[in-house]
């Protein structure tokens, strides 16, 4: 059963510049195996025993698969384990590296490798198969930001991007064998999302190789030329890097600075960077040379940047004192460089412990304060702790400031990232919701958003986003923003947006009513509405400060200018003359000082379609067939209520305040009204009332229960939804029907003024 192994799986015949991890030619679980011998350095017998079962079911189950090259399968799981082990991972890790693409490429199962090697093993390689899932399409720098965040967001445990890393690096490592196309895209990929991701995880050694190795596979002339250059300049270079150790260590003794003083090399590509960056040549780089000089305190600093300025003469231009102003992140050092011995520039960093401790530091800070209730998950804390053990372990070769100048790295973000049906990353608060996705592609999409298909699957709008998922928004075409919404939006531009879009709609029905309001005040006056002239209206505007007619009718609407009176100041200001049995003057003076000359005006019919600018009084909450009365209230707008709700009596005298409305007759929406009911407290009442209150083709748009201790009776307030009286009055029969029900009532301008004692939710 020869098997093809998946395409991203290549072997070298020979292993080149990067050797991490390094090939085994034994069987890995042979005594001076590659990872034999590197589990036993940091293992116990019993631990390397574990890994060895590990080993066996691999091998097993990938057994007749062969790579490219010819080699069994087993060799690339065993060779990502090395390079685990160099790292010194722990033993969940390595077995999830060897057992990485038994799910992937063979039949085993997520639960099988759970049952035989533990659940946290099987998280691991589940984790490494999903993240093998996720595709990387665009080539835009913002979107492979995006594309590493949400890899690490998905990872949660940061151990499954370390297998994924050491995976992709042994990957590269024996990308030969694929084709020269394929060979560049992963190599691309490579660069683009894999080796930041290593840079940013201070895996100083896996990105430089991932870097060199994408760098030979995408530009192989120049990676060759600038190899070479390297190895001719490497000729001495051991020797001079050296030299000017011991120079630098001479001259702080002598000047009595204690330091630590270590040298560091610029890899290939960096190199590469370096050039193409600023055109300047190989000989150029100033850089190659690095040194780190690690001093007791802050003055000390200065004392050994004084040192070397003594020791080799510095050039100007290339100073820099992060400790007086420190870097964003708060890295803090003294950058230099200098003419060295031989002609070469050589960088010098110079820092205290305590600037050094608290780099690191840094970085644990940035995980512990990171939540807010400063509440820290386990695996958290684990990843704190496993950071800083890699850290321990690279101490020699990770360049601290790189792993600084990338604080930002977020291994338990803030955030999601999802896909929008052209594959862009999108990135959202956490919590954000398919409503906030649709604001952020777009307001239009928002304000006409009906549904959302997430996966494929349709879902609900409030529904959370997670990472990796891909979203489709559904918009109709009369679809408006629900007030709803705004119980669940977590971005300020969905929030901005959906308010900006109600208010908009209030004040538009405001207008629509304020116009009608306004007719009819005309109408009253025997004018019809159009008669009123442009002139009059601009000088009505004019007069009120305003600027748009609109705004006087939102005004009207909104109770806060009277119709009448505008209705009188708009006729003043034109030739239009009302009838001329009674003076203007007269009229107008009578209405404003409130003589009851008036006659009722015309009612204003309520349709029930007003939306936002009619409100329906919570107190009395009046259903068609009930008399009305429409009430002016300067923040709300026209309230309507029962004529005999409690709740206006004392305004009644006020005639001023309120308006004469009446129902639109075939209307057909529905209304809440509010019913007690007073019923035997026994169980199974409430599901029985609710059945009835459906059975009348009614809803429930509320329920609460207030039943006392020990007694036989339970008082049940509800909120129904009926289309009028004799709907009402229907669904009430239909309950008195029930047997225990005591007592039933329509609620109407309870002294709370809700109706309600007591409402859940
Ligand atoms: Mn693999």
């Amino acid at each position: 059963m020869q098997k093809t192994a998946p395409n991203t799986h290549a072997d070298s015949p020979k292993p080149n510049s990067a050797q991490l991890g390094s090939a085994p030619l034994l069987p890995a679980d042979s005594e001076e195996s590659a990872l034999s011998i590197r589990l036993k350095q940091y293992l116990k017998p019993q631990d390397v025993e574990q890994v060895w079962s590990a080993y066996r079911f691999a091998f097993q189950a990938h057994e007749g698969v062969v790579r490219k090259t010819g080699e069994p399968y087993i060799s690339h799981p065993v060779s990502v384990a090395c390079v685990l082990a160099d790292l010194h991972m722990d033993v969940p890790t390595i077995l999830a590296a060897l057992l990485h693409d038994v799910v992937e490429d063979t039949d085993v199962t997520t639960q099988e490798i759970s049952e035989k090697f533990g659940p946290q093993v099987a998280e691991l390689v589940d984790g490494v198969t999903k993240l093998d899932k996720i595709e990387f399409q665009s080539a835009s720098v913002a979107q492979a930001e995006n594309f590493r965040k949400m890899l690490l967001a998905m990872s949660q445990d940061v151990r499954v991007i370390l297998v994924k890393l050491a995976d992709r690096l042994h990957n590269m490592q024996t990308l030969e064998a694929m084709k020269p196309e394929k060979q560049k895209l992963i190599a691309q990929e490579t660069l683009e999302i894999y080796a930041p991701i290593a840079n940013r995880l201070g895996l100083n050694d896996i990105y430089q190789a991932l870097e060199d190795l994408s760098f030979q596979y995408l530009y192989p002339m120049r990676y060759r030329a600038i190899s070479k250059a390297i190895l001719a300049a490497r000729g001495n270079r051991k020797e001079v890097i050296s030299k000017i150790l011991d120079s630098i260590k001479q001259q702080l003794l002598t000047l009595n600075i204690e330091a630590e003083v270590s040298g560091r090399e610029k890899h290939l590509y960096s190199i590469y960077k370096k050039m193409s960056g600023k055109t300047t040549t190989f000989s150029q780089i100033y850089d190659i040379y690095g040194f780190r000089v690690v001093v007791k305190d802050l003055p000390s600093c200065y004392l050994a940047l004084g040192a070397l300025h003594g020791l080799y003469k510095p050039i100007p231009s290339k100073f820099k004192d992060y400790i007086a102003i420190p870097k964003a992140n708060g890295y803090q050092s003294l950058h230099t460089t200098l003419f060295g011995p031989f002609g070469t520039p050589i960088e010098v960093q110079i820092r205290s412990t305590e600037m050094h401790n608290i780099a690191d530091a840094g970085v644990a800070a940035h995980w512990l304060y990171k939540s807010s209730d400063a509440q820290l998950t386990a695996l958290q804390q684990q990843t704190h702790q496993w950071l800083q053990r890699l850290l321990e372990i690279q101490s020699e070769s990770s360049d601290s400031l790189d792993f600084l100048e990338h604080l930002k790295i977020d291994l338990f973000p803030d955030e999601v990232y999802v896909f929008t049906p052209k594959g862009t990353i999108l990135a959202l608060p956490k919590g954000a919701t398919a409503v906030d996705f649709a604001y952020a592609v777009h307001s239009d999409i928002g304000n006409s958003c009906v549904a959302v298909r997430i996966n494929h699957e349709l879902a609900p709008l409030r529904t959370e986003l997670h990472n990796g998922d891909h979203v489709e928004i559904i918009t109709g075409s009369l679809a408006k923003p629900n007030p709803a919404w705004l119980n669940y939006v977590v971005t300020g531009r969905a929030r901005a947006h959906i308010r900006h879009f109600l208010k908009s709609q209030k004040s538009m029905e405001s207008a629509q009513l304020g116009e009608r309001m306004l007719n009819q005040a005309l109408r009253a006056l025997h004018v019809e509405p159009n008669q009123i002239t442009d002139q009059q209206w601009q000088k009505l505007i004019r007069d009120y400060g305003l600027k748009k007619k609109s705004e006087i009718l939102t005004d009207i609407g909104l109770g806060k200018r009277q119709n009448v009176m505008v209705a009188h100041q708009l006729l003043a200001l034109g030739e239009v003359q009302e009838e001329p049995s009674e003076g203007t003057l007269g009229k107008f003076f009578g209405k404003i000082f409130g003589k009851s000359t008036k006659k009722p005006l015309d009612t204003i019919t309520i349709r029930g379609s007003e939306g936002m600018a009619v409100q329906f009084a919570q107190c009395c909450r009046p259903i068609p067939g009930d008399p009305i009365l429409g009430f002016i209230n300067k923040d709300k707008g026209l309230v309507v209520h029962t004529h005999d709700c409690p709740a206006i009596r004392k305004f009644r005298l006020d005639p001023d305040k309120w308006l004469d409305v009446e129902w639109e007759p075939e209307n057909q929406r529905l209304y809440k009204t509010n019913l007690n009911l007073t019923v035997a407290n026994q169980p199974g009442m409430l599901a029985k009332i609710a059945s009835g209150i459906a059975d009348a083709g009614s809803n429930i748009d509320n329920v609460s229960v207030e039943e006392e201790d020990g007694s036989a009776y339970a008082n049940l307030y509800f909120t129904v939804q009926v289309r009028d009286r004799v709907h009402l009055a229907e669904l009430m029969r239909g309950l008195r029907k029930i047997p225990d029900v005591v007592r039933i009532n329509r609620a109407k301008g309870n002294t709370t003024g809700n109706g309600t004692k007591k409402t859940s939710q």
